[in-house]
């Protein structure tokens, strides 16, 4: 059997890989699953154990690193995210595609390991401009000034990454940035 595809959707903070994710699964134009991270962050309001994320202690976070369980896994602003190593694999082994919306560090980790591997296919969504990054950012309401602070340097910093993708897609509205992304996958998955 033919292993799935490993799709990566990174950028910067901000830049609404959630939207354009959440945007791609809702179409069912294309076949794949998403992987669920872990992370220590504190669920937000309406955020579900097992569906957002797997929501841990900093401690079990910490033992799952020795115990090397993750695929990559990054600190972001205060907390701990990580891809669950097995499930990927497994979903992939089965000829499952995959797909990981994660930060730039984790994508790096993920991009260096796989670099022989060609079922991987990465996107790096970018925002219009930076004044929208921060207008997105702001507009979320969920962090205070010194979270957002960080993000948004931390986002500036992260445009320059842009050149270790396969695709930079400019995310001006979601729907365009969705489609594209879509047209690009089936093209992939039909080869
Ligand atoms: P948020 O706290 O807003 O849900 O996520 C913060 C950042 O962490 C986002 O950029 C999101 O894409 C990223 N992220 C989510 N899951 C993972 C993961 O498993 N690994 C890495 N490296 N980043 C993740």
């Amino acid at each position: 059997m033919k292993k799935g595809l490993l799709i990566i959707l990174s950028g910067p903070s901000g830049v609404g890989k959630g939207t354009v994710r959440k945007y791609i699964c809702s179409k069912k134009t294309v076949d794949f699953e998403y992987s669920i991270s872990m992370t220590t962050r504190a669920p937000r309001d309406n955020e579900k154990d097992g569906v957002e994320y797997y929501f841990v202690s900093k401690e079990e976070f910490l033992k799952r690193i020795e115990e090397d369980k993750f695929l990559e896994h990054a600190e972001f602003v205060g907390n701990y995210y990580g891809t669950p190593k097995d499930k990927v694999e497994e979903l992939r082994n089965e000829g499952k595609n995959v797909l990981l919306e994660i930060e730039i560090n984790g994508a790096t980790q993920v991009l260096e390991k796989t670099k022989d591997d060609d079922g991987v296919i990465s996107f790096f969504l970018v925002p219009p401009s930076l004044k929208k990054l921060e207008e997105r950012i702001r507009a979320r309401k969920s962090e205070p000034e010194e979270v957002i602070k960080l993000r948004l340097e931390k986002g500036r910093k992260e445009m320059e990454n842009a050149k270790f993708y396969d695709y930079t897609i400019k995310n001006d509205r979601v729907a365009n940035a969705g489609n594209k992304i879509i047209e690009i996958l089936k093209k992939k998955m039909s080869e």
